[in-house]
């Protein structure tokens, strides 16, 4: 019964053709090699600081990345500063005449951060950019990263399916970014532009179980990694990377009917704001917005994005802004997508919309929401992604 509802929600000819096609390629109860054969991802954990400090639990190795030269070690490290310089790097009381150093230890690391601290596992390279500045990238074997990761994005106490469709779709992402950011210093920052990584501080029992359950799974399409874009809430569909991105239209990025995300905090919001603040935002930005009057959407793309806002003063004057731009000013977490409608209320206008996040992909709270209905992480994966398949990534 539950099968024949979903067939209706998604509008796909068969569910269980689609399942059955959707079969595990190349699985053989193989266990990927511990170590080095795993694919190192690269993250960008501090970018463009004047200053850092770090801890080291465990001995360690300070190394050339390039030329493989070790340059020193020790069995542990108190707090010490770092600090980019003139010639090198200053890690402490010791100096390294290079541009990049790379520390390796067995234990873990910890960046001293102004919020708070975390412990990174495995390597650190530590970059004195061309402007002086540095760049912490932590290198983690692909699991590792993805153990980092999935605390953060989806909350530790959901369903086991749902944790681990969300690890095959992070590890599918990352994949995806080691490939178009292959010449790049990086793959991956540690924030929402990216996906949010905690390192070593941010492991659970749960989400590292769900990590291992579907260890090197990651989805392919066409034979290549698929962009396995995802985010919070859909509000009751999935979007077009075509849409929003204007990207080639992908089958499994097409967009898909979801209902399964209704329970989630953001499936419906509103908010309220006083056209005052709004206008002082967007002149602080370069516009000449005169008293706000009236603010209404004045396009939408095909599938009812805010693309172009027309905002009209009181003596007439009108400043034309993009969605995205709106947003950006006002705050992507206040208006948490882009679909909404404006009603303007005297000095005061609502904003009320649905959803949370970009919007294409895999709806996070809908990979919840069919886990509590029991679907399994591969229908799930197949409902938000149609047309992929679960691979191993060594057969990829
Ligand atoms: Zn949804």
């Amino acid at each position: 019964m539950k099968r024949y509802q979903l067939y209706l929600g998604v509008g796909v000819a068969s569910l269980w053709l689609v399942t059955g096609l959707f079969s595990v390629v190349g699985y053989a109860g193989t266990v990927m090699p511990e170590g080095g054969a795993q694919p190192l991802v690269r993250i960008a954990i501090k970018q463009n600081a004047s200053v850092g400090e770090i801890s080291i639990r465990g001995t360690y190795e300070v190394s050339d990345p390039v030329t493989g030269e070790v340059l020193g070690s020790g069995r542990r490290m108190p707090r010490v500063q770092l600090v980019p310089v003139r010639d090198g790097i200053q890690l402490g009381n010791d100096f390294y005449g290079r541009e990049r150093i790379r520390i390796t230890t067995r234990k873990d690391i910890t960046v001293y951060g102004t919020k708070n601290d975390k412990r990174y596992r495995e390597n650190m390279d530590i970059v004195r950019n061309a402007d002086g500045n540095l760049l912490l990238i932590n290198q983690v074997n692909l699991e590792d990263y993805i153990r980092g990761v999935l605390y953060h994005e989806v909350s530790h106490r959901w369903p086991m399916e749902a944790l681990k469709t969300q690890a095959v779709a992070a590890r599918t992402y990352a994949m995806y970014r080691k490939k178009i950011r292959k010449h790049k210093e990086f793959d991956v920052t540690n924030d929402t532009f990216s996906q949010v990584y905690g390192g070593r501080s941010a492991e659970r029992y749960r989400t590292n179980l769900a990590v291992k359950k579907t260890r090197g799974e990651i989805l392919s399409f066409n034979g290549e990694v698929l962009s396995a874009y995802y985010h919070s809430t859909c509000g009751g569909v999935t979007l077009s990377s075509n849409d929003v991105w204007q990207e080639e239209i992908l089958i499994p990025l097409r967009g898909a009917k979801c209902n399964y995300c209704y329970n989630s905090p953001h499936y419906k919001w509103k908010r309220n704001f006083h056209l005052q603040d709004i206008q002082e935002k967007l002149n602080a930005e370069g516009y000449q917005a005169g008293t706000i009057k009236d603010i209404r959407v004045d396009k939408r793309t095909k599938e009812g994005l805010v693309q172009i806002l027309k905002i009209t003063g009181r003596n007439g004057e009108v400043v034309k802004v993009s969605g995205k731009e709106f947003r950006g000013i006002l705050g992507p977490n206040l208006i948490k997508s882009s679909r909404y409608r404006i009603k303007m209320k005297g000095y005061y206008c609502d904003i009320i919309g649905r959803g949370w996040g970009h919007g294409v992909g895999m709806c996070q709270w809908g990979t919840r929401g069919m886990a509590k209905q029991r679907y399994n992480y591969k229908t799930i994966l197949n409902y938000y992604y149609p047309g992929a398949k679960i691979v191993r990534l060594e057969n990829l």
